[in-house]
């Protein structure tokens, strides 16, 4: 029995980051964006999802970095 209409996955928000559950009765959160971000100004939320990338990117990096400087010692 699989009831996927009540289905509540986390999410990431795109803008912020944050970890957000959806869909949820009586909150403004879209798929991809947490209640906070979704009243956030459209060219503003880019903005704030581009350097959510970047920040992804580079924690990713740093934790390549960090595995090879413990491999090395
Ligand atoms: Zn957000």
């Amino acid at each position: 029995m699989e009831t996927l209409t009540s289905v509540r996955r986390p999410r990431t928000c795109r803008a912020c980051g944050k970890k957000f559950e959806y869909p949820v009765k009586g909150s403004e959160a879209t798929r991809h964006h947490c209640e906070n971000c979704v009243d956030v100004p459209d060219e503003t939320r880019k903005a704030l999802e581009r350097l959510s990338t970047r920040v992804t990117q580079l924690e990713n990096q740093i934790k390549i970095l960090q595995a090879k400087a413990t491999a090395t010692g």
